[in-house]
């Protein structure tokens, strides 16, 4: 299966910077391994007037079906044999919305370390895929790509050029051109749209599909026509998870709405989210596990350090046992959002009494994060570089030492479980490491032994024999001997 984009030039802006805006030298074929098999960059023609770069997908048909299994993927009796015969390896296809993922991500975010100028300029454009299986045919393929800027010529692929009268496949042959979009956009929007025309995802939706489909899709989802059809689809029917998008995607719209709609919009995915039966997201096992650690450790007053859009402040507020949540985050951003989460402004108040939010870092010790019951940190250490890690550790064990901390984190072994994650990659792209279990417990054990705490670890979500849980959560609990101490010298 592959793609080409073309670019024409001239002297002054030679096509054959197409070679800088995909990171990929023009002068050279490489490949590159992914889940599925190996994606191939290579250039056909490059030079000042034409520059063409192809990706080329080589499906491992056997290894995608091996990484289907256990997902419950069951279905029709014949679907045995349709994993191993059918059309991934030709197609293009959410596969192949993988590769560009993987391949191509720093040009898909307008990243050009050696030309910043180049990812934003519009140049003339020609994107072709010659077999692209489009369910919805190619009216669809119009609706979907027209309202971007692009011309769009879509041939329905004849099922057998020798027996016209079979009628046509269900591939066309795409063409898109513009001068008007740049080479990011053209990556983003074939990122969601193929895998939308396909409509036969073949890896397991993981709950981070949300964000990624938000990010990927920042700057011209919002305002598609056909954005309801694109989200459902991309997400694999998966309702749940496409009202949380849409709703979402209000959200970025209407960044200014007052606090009823955003209420509105969280209480029907929520609604959604309960109708449906399905797996409990990691997130909310995350903050289920936090809550029972934060009981069992007899917590009241607790601070949630790096709260980001309060999810965890909102839970622990429903739970009377919780007489004071302090939520701390270096992000204004995050934490008007979370306050907005929390209707702060419109509380009664003896809830707002029991809440708090404010601005500080972590890399930074202060005053008033001293004298709570206990800290969280979840999903926060992997968020600071490695040598800022020290100064979070003594501000929070050092510093602010209450009797109970809980940090959680990826488990990096367990990367392997999410079908959607290019092999090597970390979940989130802010992350600046994810540690296996060993490396979390090496680092909390010597925590722990520096500071005077005991610890102990606790699995969140399915904890897979061989390569562990998806969260790993480390409970703190500053030793008797320790409290000995700080009492005499009180
Ligand atoms: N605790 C939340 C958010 C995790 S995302 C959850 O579990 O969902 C990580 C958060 O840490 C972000 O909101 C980010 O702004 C915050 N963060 C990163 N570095 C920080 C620092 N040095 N001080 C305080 N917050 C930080």
């Amino acid at each position: 299966m592959f793609l080409t984009i073309s670019t024409t030039g001239t002297p002054e802006r030679p096509a054959t910077d197409l070679g800088y805006l995909l990171h990929k030298h023009p002068g050279k074929a490489q490949a590159f391994s992914t889940s599925y098999g190996t994606a191939h960059v290579l250039y056909p023609e490059a030079d000042e007037q034409r520059c063409t770069a192809a990706l080329l997908l080589e499906v491992d048909a056997v290894a995608l079906v091996r990484r289907g299994k256990g997902k419950g993927r069951g279905g029709a009796p014949d679907a045995a044999l349709a994993q191993y015969v059918n059309d991934r390896p030709y197609a293009a296809s959410s596969l192949l919305a993988v590769a560009i993922g993987a391949v191509f991500s720093s040009a898909m975010r307008g990243v050009c370390g050696a030309r910043p100028e180049l990812p934003a300029q519009a140049r003339p454009l020609r994107v072709e895929v010659p077999a692209l299986p489009a369910r919805g045919g190619p009216g669809l393929v119009r609706r979907l790509f027209e309202p971007l800027g692009w011309t769009v010529t879509a041939e329905p692929v004849a099922l057998d050029t020798e027996f016209p009268e079979w009628g046509d496949s269900r591939y066309v042959r795409l063409v898109l051109e513009s001068e008007s979009r740049t080479v990011a956009e053209a990556l983003r929007h074939l990122y969601v749209l193929l895998p939308v025309l396909d409509d036969a995802k073949h890896y397991w939706v993981a709950a981070d599909e949300v964000d990624k489909l938000l990010r990927v899709g920042e700057g011209w989802l919002p305002d598609h026509p056909e954005q309801k059809l694109i989200t459902s689809r991309y997400l694999s029917r998966r309702w749940s998870l496409t009202r949380e998008a849409m709703a979402r995607l209000e959200l970025v719209r209407l960044a200014e709405t007052d606090d009823s709609e955003v209420e509105a919009i969280d209480n029907a995915v929520a609604a959604e989210a309960e109708a449906e039966e399905k797996p409990t997201p990691l997130a909310v096992q995350r903050r289920d596990a936090i809550v029972a650690a934060l009981t069992e450790a007899g917590a009241a007053r607790v601070l949630d350090l790096g709260c980001g859009e309060g999810h965890l402040v909102q839970t622990l507020l429903k739970d009377p046992r919780f007489t004071e949540i302090v939520g701390v985050d270096v992000s204004m951003r995050a934490l008007t959002i979370a306050s907005r989460r929390l209707r702060l402004d419109r509380m009664g108040e003896r809830q707002a009494s029991r809440v708090r939010l404010f601005q500080g870092s972590l890399a930074y010790t202060d005053g008033r994060l001293k004298g709570y019951d206990a800290a969280v940190l979840s999903e926060v250490v992997e968020h600071l570089d490695l040598p800022r890690l020290p100064a979070l550790e003594y501000a929070v064990f050092g510093a602010a030492r209450p009797r109970t901390v809980l940090v959680t984190t990826p488990n990096v072994e367990y990367n392997v479980r999410w079908e959607s994650l290019p092999a090597g990659h970390v979940r989130h792209r802010d992350h600046r490491f994810e540690w296996t279990r060993e490396e979390f417990r090496t680092w909390a054990g010597a925590v722990a032994e520096r500071h005077g705490y005991d610890v102990r670890y606790v699995a969140v979500g399915p904890d897979d024999p061989e390569v562990g849980p998806p969260t790993q959560m480390a409970v703190f609990t500053r030793n008797t001997h320790t409290n000995e101490k700080e009492a005499k010298a009180a």
